[in-house]
């Protein structure tokens, strides 16, 4: 049987989470933006309605709502701004997931739980200024040493890095092989010596957020903050990003959504040719464009969440929503700008902002050239989907009904 009709809790979620954004964020993020600020309140906020820790169980210090409640509350926090999906990205999906599946249950304990209830901030290391789309070409070592690890080397384009306190950091504890040499490691910064961060200053987009470089230099981490075995970390690399995705492509959907309410309002209040521009069809083929490119893409996240609710492996569905809400989501983007005219190229009106916004996640988490490879290559039958080891535990409900 197939089901559209969202949960009570979910439809709460929905509910709750609007309104908070709407109170908390939407008042200032122009501004924010405009003036490349990030507001260090903004975790603890998203930790106040335990958004933190969505999608892991009340005994993981979460709140204990499904995959798809993180789809949704993903597409909510974009239709502010990318900045606070993004923290939702990478402490939910990259960080938080990887070791929700990886972690031991002492690990998850230790090292989820904080994450999960907002006590620490987390986010992820795995591109390097010479490695991106090449994982396997990193450059960062680990050595162990005893009962611990040295790294040594550096991170780049690391959303949040620099407010971050918990860091999944990929090296190779083995520096000849590719894929298998590389291994992952939970680091926490106040025991770090050696480690800093630096922000990116001259980004093109997402300026109400953080992204910012790692260095590592003979940075010690126990043997009990390593994830899976050595040589593992490529394939927790790569269940991590498939869990990042899915927030990216259930959050750009909350880009077109912004996109298509600004568009409608504006267009039945400006007037051209003694009419609102909205009677032109060419401005109509827009806004029905933007609404298509919704609905569709929201389809095909809910379809992805449903799939990691069942614990079944979601890499190819998920590959298809983020690459296809991407594009999607510019393209909206592109079109509000257009229907703005003149006011659309500047920062009086936020549509220029998700314009903006858009562009990175095109690139990040797999870029459009990867997740079409990867769809080809599904639908030839060269690549299958990863065993079930690597996803999500089915969600299982703890209780009735959840408060957030
Ligand atoms: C705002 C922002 C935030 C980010 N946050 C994080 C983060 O939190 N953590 C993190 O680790 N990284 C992060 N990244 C980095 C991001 O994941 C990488 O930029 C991305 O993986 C692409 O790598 P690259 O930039 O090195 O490009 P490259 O991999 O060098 O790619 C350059 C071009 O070559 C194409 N290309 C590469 N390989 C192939 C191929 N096999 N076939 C066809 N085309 C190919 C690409 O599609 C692209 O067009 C972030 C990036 C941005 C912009």
């Amino acid at each position: 049987m197939v089901d559209f009709t969202l949960t009570p809790d979910q439809v709460l979620l929905v509910e709750t989470v609007r309104d908070y954004m709407a109170r908390e964020f939407m008042p200032t993020i122009q501004e924010h933006d405009v003036n490349h600020y990030y507001d260090p309140d903004t975790f603890k906020k998203l930790a106040e309605i335990g958004l933190t820790g969505i999608c892991f169980p009340e005994r993981y210090g979460g709140a204990g709502m499904d995959y798809i409640s993180l789809g949704l509350a993903s597409e909510e926090t974009e239709y502010v701004d990318t900045s606070i999906r993004t923290i939702l990205s990478v402490h939910i999906g990259l960080c938080g997931c990887g070791i929700y599946i990886w972690g031991t249950e002492e690990q998850k304990q230790r090292l989820l739980r904080p994450l999960a209830s907002g006590e620490r901030f987390g986010a992820f290391g795995l591109t390097e200024p010479g490695a991106g789309s090449d994982v396997a070409n990193m450059k960062a070592t680990a050595r162990r040493d005893g009962d611990s690890y040295v790294l040594n080397g550096e991170k780049t384009w690391v959303s949040y890095a620099d407010y971050a306190d918990t860091f999944l950091i990929f090296a190779k504890t083995d520096p000849d092989a590719k894929h298998r040499g590389i291994s992952a490691f939970v680091v926490h910064r106040e025991d770090a010596p050696g480690l800093e961060t630096r922000p990116i200053k001259d980004k093109s987009g997402i300026y109400a957020g953080d992204t910012g470089s790692i260095f590592m230099s003979d940075v010690r981490v126990p043997v009990e903050n390593r994830l899976g075995d050595e040589g593992e970390g490529f394939v927790i690399a790569m269940t991590s990003l498939e869990n990042g995705r899915y927030t990216v492509g259930a959050g750009a959907c909350g880009t077109m959504r912004a996109c298509l309410d600004l568009s409608t309002k504006y267009a039945t209040e400006r007037h051209a040719f003694g009419q609102e521009i909205g009677r032109f069809e060419l401005v109509q083929q827009m806004i029905a464009n933007m609404y298509a490119r919704y609905e569709s893409n929201r389809l095909l996240y809910l379809r992805a969440g449903w799939l990691k609710n069942l614990g079944e492996p979601s890499g190819r569905a998920v590959s298809l929503q983020k690459w296809q809400a991407c594009d999607a989501a510019f393209q909206c983007a592109s079109d509000a700008v257009e229907i703005y005219g003149a006011y659309g190229y500047s920062d009086e009106y936020p549509v220029f902002r998700y314009l903006r916004n858009a562009r990175a996640p095109i690139i990040y988490e797999g870029t459009r050239e990867i997740h079409t490879m990867m769809q080809g290559e599904y639908a030839l039958g060269y690549r299958a989907e990863k065993p079930t080891r690597c996803t999500l535990p089915p969600y299982q409900p703890e209780r009735e009904a959840v408060t957030v």
